[in-house]
Parts: structure tokens; C-alpha cells; sequence
């Protein structure tokens, strides 16, 4: 019998790091205090510099960091936000959780992200922001973008949800991930490439305006203890989560590149196997480092090939499995089945595949072994 092999490993991981953790974690315990305080201002601080932005606020969840931004931009009926029906569920939802209306438009077959010339044609009068989504880990090309929407007066609201360290070469210069947009949105769900142990997430700003405003949201819109200037959310970092993020955060950068070691071994793997005409491996974009939070392949007869891998003890996961405009509580939006053909299409040929920063060339080459076999390749 052979070992079960799970799409991530946290107690691999773990191990790594233990000694580390639970110091942090006696540390908050001696000091009691729990809530926002010291340990979430270092954790920010620290964040910030690795961002390079000049703030970040720790909050609840990486849905919670969604909405706050589109809180904090004053984003309600009427208003128009255009994001893409290939992501989670939550970068969607927080537009019509505030009651505006969610404009899709499609993404690009291989990097998964939105096209950004779609995304400025879609631009009208009532547009407010625009949300797109840092998939799988590698950054959208923003600077397509960016100048025309603040030109227009439309905000950029980053989804980083999946991206903790991706970042494109520019001209000799770097974008990062979160300091291209007016407010960039974290979530640090334990499975996330920085992930906390527990929920928990972040909003990122180069603007100070809205920066003051998160901070205000995010406990009850009161900027001083019980003088409420309008209705916010009680969204906040616990303490102990901003202590397991400072280490964790320490390390994310050997993560990173570990993932992205990953990535490169997948490839050659399918390469020798002969793979690559079934199994078409993720782009990375020139000039993008994509950092793999997740490891996401196109395959052909890809529900056959998932249940082959997993009756062999090989965990893999489809992301997503319905694109968001055909979500039953999104049909009141009018979309027909059709209307964003590739997003349609990656959600049923797309499968990710183990992916995590301890993951061994053994495992890596049982993996492929397994799919060649599938294929007829063995
Ligand atoms: C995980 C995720 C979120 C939500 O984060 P939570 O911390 O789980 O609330 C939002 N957007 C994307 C793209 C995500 O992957």
C-alpha cells in the first residue's frame, strides 16, 4: 500500500517551524492581550515593508479585507464593479453584498487571469472599481490597465488572496502584488501561500485616505471608541494570528521560491514523459513570478483522470468547478451558459495538482508516473 499523497501538507510544514511558533504563541499568551495591540502593529508594519506599500491593516478574513475595501470606497447600488467568473466565491460576492452589480468578463486561457482589454472595454460611466484576481499566484498585468483607471476615476482593488509574493519586471523596475491598486485585498487562510492558523486577513493602501478609512471600518466605523461615524464591521486580527503571521512571514520568501522549484519539476517531469500534448503545464508570463499558491494544469477527460489519481491515493482539487456567472444565487445577474466560453472551459478541464513547499521529487515523480499511466503513456 502505497502513502496517501494530499494536495498540501500544513503538518509538514509545521514541523518546520514549530520552536518558532510556539514562542510567539507564549509570547501573546504572557501578554494578554489579544485584540488588535502591539504584536498586529508589528505584524502590519512588517507587511507593509515587505509590500512595499505604506499601509496595512490586519482584519478578520481575506473576504472581510473584499468588503471592507469596497466599504471603504463608498461602492453601492448602482455602481458597477467588473471582476472575473474564474475565482472564489468571495471576490464577487462582497459587490453584491453591498447591493452593486458584478460585470464579468472573461479571462485568458493560459495564464487563467482576466483580459485586460476586456476589462477596459467593459468600462462605463457607473463603473467604481475593478476587481481582478491574482490567480493561482501569478500577477494579472496591471500597468494594461492601471493608467486608464485612474484616469476615469475607477478604483483598483487587488484580489492577493492567492498571491503573497508575486510581482512582475518592468522596465528595469518591480510591481508588486498589493502596491499597484488603490486598496489590495489579503487573506491569510491557513492554506493560503501565507496562510495564519485560523482566519484571517489584510487590507494593503498606498492611499492615506483610505487607508484611515479601513482603519475606521473595521472597528465599527467608530475612529474613536464609541463615537460612530457611520455602520462598520467588528473585522479585526487577533493578536495570536498576527504573532504565527510575523514567523511565517519570515519564511514565505523560501517558500515562494520552493513552490516555484515545484513548478519547474512538474514541467520537466511532463516534458520527459512525453505529457505535454494531454496535459498543458500553467503559464508563467514573461516578466511575472508567479509564485504557485496553487499548481494548476489543463488536462483532457479531466473528471476520469481526477478519480484515477485518487482511487491511487492522490488527492487532487478542481478550482473551480462552476464558473461564478452560472452560480445559482448569482442568476439573477442574466448570464447565459456561453457567455464567458474560456472561464467555462478551464472549469472543466482544469485540476491542481499536489502543490506545497515540502513536496519531494519522489512524490512529484509518482505523481507523473500516474498520469502517464492514465494517458496509456506508462
Ligand atoms: C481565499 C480567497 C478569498 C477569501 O479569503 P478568506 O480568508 O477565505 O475569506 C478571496 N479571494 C480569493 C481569490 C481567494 O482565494
Amino acid at each position: 500500500m502505497t502513502q496517501n499523497l494530499p494536495s498540501f501538507d500544513l503538518k509538514r510544514n509545521y514541523q518546520r517551524v514549530r520552536e518558532e511558533i510556539l514562542e510567539a504563541v507564549h509570547r501573546v499568551l504572557d501578554s494578554q492581550h489579544f485584540i488588535l495591540g502591539p504584536e498586529v502593529a508589528a505584524f502590519e508594519e512588517e507587511a507593509a515593508r515587505y509590500l512595499e506599500v505604506p499601509h496595512a491593516l490586519g482584519c478578520a478574513s481575506g473576504t472581510d479585507a473584499l468588503l471592507l475595501s469596497l466599504l471603504a470606497l463608498r461602492v453601492g447600488p448602482g455602481d458597477e464593479v467588473i471582476t472575473t467568473p474564474y475565482t472564489f466565491f468571495a471576490s464577487t460576492s462582497c459587490i453584491t453584498r453591498l447591493g452593486a452589480t458584478p460585470v464579468f468578463v472573461d479571462v485568458e486561457p493560459d495564464s487563467y487571469n482576466l483580459r485586460m482589454d476586456r476589462v477596459l472595454e467593459a468600462l462605463t460611466p457607473r463603473t467604481k472599481a475593478v476587481i481582478p484576481v491574482h490567480l493561482f499566484g501569478q500577477m494579472c498585468r496591471l500597468e494594461e490597465i492601471a493608467p486608464t483607471l485612474k484616469e476615469r476615476g475607477v478604483a483598483l482593488v487587488e484580489d492577493c488572496a492567492q498571491a503573497f509574493g508575486t510581482l512582475r519586471h518592468l522596465d528595469g523596475g518591480i510591481l508588486r502584488a498589493g502596491a499597484v491598486g488603490d486598496l489590495s485585498c489579503f487573506s491569510f487562510f491557513p492554506t493560503k501561500n501565507l496562510g495564519a492558523y485560523g482566519d484571517a486577513g489584510m487590507v494593503a493602501s498606498r492611499r492615506d485616505d483610505l487607508a484611515d478609512r479601513v482603519r475606521n471600518l473595521r472597528v465599527h466605523g467608530a475612529a474613536t471608541t464609541y463615537l460612530h461615524d457611520e455602520v462598520g464591521l467588528n473585522s479585526r486580527l487577533d493578536a495570536l494570528q498576527a504573532a504565527i503571521l510575523r514567523v511565517r512571514l519570515r519564511h514565505v520568501e523560501t517558500w515562494n521560491e520552493e513552490r516555484r522549484a515545484v513548478a519547474d519539476r512538474y514541467r520537466l517531469l511532463f516534458g520527459q514523459k512525453g505529457l505535454l500534448d494531454v496535459v498543458t503545464p500553467p503559464a508563467e508570463q514573461a516578466g511575472t513570478r508567479h509564485i504557485f499558491h496553487q499548481y494548476v494544469v489543463r488536462a483532457r477527460r479531466r473528471d476520469e483522470l481526477q478519480a484515477f489519481l485518487g482511487e491511487r491515493g492522490i488527492t487532487t482539487r478542481v478550482y473551480y468547478p462552476l464558473s461564478l456567472h452560472l452560480q445559482p444565487c448569482f442568476r439573477f445577474l442574466g448570464y447565459q451558459e456561453g457567455a464567458f466560453p474560456v472561464s467555462e472551459t478551464l472549469s472543466q478541464e482544469t485540476l491542481a495538482l499536489p502543490m506545497f513547499p515540502e513536496l519531494e521529487v519522489a512524490e512529484q515523480e509518482r505523481v507523473v508516473e500516474e498520469i502517464g499511466r492514465f494517458y496509456g503513456r506508462g
